[in-house]
């Protein structure tokens, strides 16, 4: 900001105040002559030097609260402009100086200059953040740029705040969001994606961070601006709101509704055929069978005809209850972002419960999960049962320097009791040991998760991976979904392995 010059340099009407200033002294001190002699003369000079000092003070409090008056006029103008349509141009003025998005390894997701908004350089990079980092022009909802659209053009700030920055001439820029995800690794993901529909999520459990949300089919941001050149469906982001029927991925529900049911009868044993044991339409399997299976065995080799049975065993209510607790049906709150969660509505006959029971719900039910659900599922498994509430912004950064609002780890709810998420722990390290994990296995670091094939609507199968490292070092939950994309264990599990590795070799400091 350009200081008026009159104020520190006195001018003709300077000058004509000082003088209609002084015949009031004048006045005044005839005034008190008169009355009380030579001792109230001092403390009336006294006094005039007081009030001078405060006009002068208030000339200067004026003269900010003028400046922040027309800063605010012209901010109000623009906000109009755009409410009467949301119109590009408005937008693309209100990002004018807009602050920058940065990732959490220092990429510059999102810049403006000389008017203008950019995005990532590289292509892929910017297609693998666009459904988390959006573009000005909102035509995807929900993500940092509409959702923090107040912080990045600075129209949030306290008075206060807003005047230091207007005095230092910084008044006008926005500011710079410093984000949870990891460019480099989303962008893998992205690659490791590409040519199939599909998302994967990656938090750290114990903060709540989302290091990677990507969703595939995805676009550049230039075509969603000019919204031409994309392809159907590429703006949905599927890491956020796809709700997918996880399919043996549930049995982590279904397995902790089991061991917490008041009818569970822990010595529990079924014999495998493919065939169900709960009637004739109940969950079956393809294949010859698994022969004898218990819990742990059924949990590795992913048995249907097991987690089919010990569904109906626990009962309809458990698994109601079990779901509820891990926050189906609920919003999810990702800092400024609302997101859905699970979806759940469970039949009581034990025919279709079974089917249920194995995340694959008949026509009397309904379960979906999304990718982020399914990842703070995962998570929640390897912290105690506590998911963390997902965080997107490590911390903010106004226009001179300063940083503040820094990510605080929040508990979102107990989706297990401690006891029951170390039983289903030690059931994920032994199904990537030993069971349709093992994809998913890195040399060197104890993995965990749980797999999932379902068919939809005669298609080929979605592929699913929900799992996490068990280390304090690299405390991560992943959550893959590949539509149409053949087997869980076959192509979920081995893009899950590759991002843990991935991500070892860039934060584990051997
Ligand atoms: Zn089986």
């Amino acid at each position: 900001m350009v200081w008026p010059a009159e104020i520190w340099e006195p001018n003709a009407s300077r000058k004509e105040k000082a003088k209609s200033e002084g015949c009031l002294t004048q006045i005044l001190l005839l005034h008190f002559r008169k009355k009380e002699g030579a001792f109230a003369i001092t403390h009336m000079k006294t006094l005039l030097r007081n009030i001078k000092i405060i006009f002068v003070f208030f000339i200067l409090l004026s003269v900010f609260f003028l400046g922040g008056l027309s800063i605010q006029l012209y901010r109000s103008q623009t906000r109009l402009a755009v409410a009467a349509g949301e119109n590009k141009e408005a937008l693309k003025a209100r990002y004018a100086n807009a602050g920058n998005i940065l990732s959490a390894d220092g990429q510059l997701l999102a810049y403006s200059e000389d008017g203008q908004r950019f995005y990532h350089q590289s292509p892929q990079t910017a297609a693998a953040m666009l459904h988390l980092v959006g573009d000005y022009t909102h035509h995807i909802d929900q993500t940092i740029e509409s959702r923090y659209q107040r912080a990045l053009t600075g129209t949030q700030r306290h008075f206060f705040h807003q005047l230091l920055l207007d005095v230092q001439g910084l008044g006008l820029q926005g500011d710079t969001l410093t984000l949870t995800a990891d460019a480099e690794l989303s962008q893998y993901a992205s690659e490791l994606l590409t040519g199939s529909h599909g998302a994967i999520v990656m938090i750290n459990y114990q903060t709540g961070a989302v290091l990677i949300a990507v969703s595939q089919p995805s676009a550049s941001p230039e075509s969603v601006i000019s919204w031409e050149g994309f392809a159907d469906g590429s703006l949905f982001n599927r890491a956020f709101k796809g709700q997918y029927v996880p399919g043996s991925v549930f049995k982590i529900m279904t397995a902790a509704a089991w061991l917490q049911s008041e009818h569970t009868d822990t010595s529990f044993e079924q014999t495998c055929s493919g065939e169900s044991t709960v009637g004739p339409d109940g969950a079956s399997e393809t294949g010859d069978g698994h022969g004898r299976v218990n819990l742990e065995s059924a949990f590795s080799l992913s048995c249907n005809i097991y987690f089919g049975a010990a569904g109906v065993q626990a009962g309809a209510d458990a698994l109601r209850q079990t779901a509820a607790e891990a926050h189906f049906n609920q919003q999810i709150t990702a800092g400024a972002i609302e997101l859905p969660s699970g979806r759940i509505s469970l039949p009581d006959a034990p025919e279709p419960l079974s089917w249920a029971a194995i995340g694959q719900p008949s026509a009397q039910g309904i379960i979906t999960m999304t990718p982020l659900h399914m990842a703070m599922l995962a998570g929640s498994i390897a912290h105690e049962g506590t998911a963390m509430k997902p965080q997107l912004i490590l911390y903010r950064t106004d226009p001179s320097g300063h940083q503040f609002d820094f990510l605080k780890p929040e508990k979102q709810a107990q989706y297990l009791p401690a006891a029951v998420a170390a039983s289903l722990d030690s059931l994920m390290q032994e199904a990537v040991r030993s069971g349709t994990g093992r994809a998913a296995l890195v040399p060197g670091l104890v993995t965990a998760g749980k797999t999932g094939t379902v068919q939809l609507d005669q298609q080929a199968n979605n592929a699913l991976f929900a799992g996490y490292i068990k280390d304090e070092r690299l405390p991560l939950a992943i959550a893959v979904v590949v539509e149409q994309g053949g087997s869980g264990a076959q192509t979920a599990a081995p893009i899950a392995g590759a991002l843990f590795s991935a991500a070892a070799e860039k934060y584990i400091e051997e």
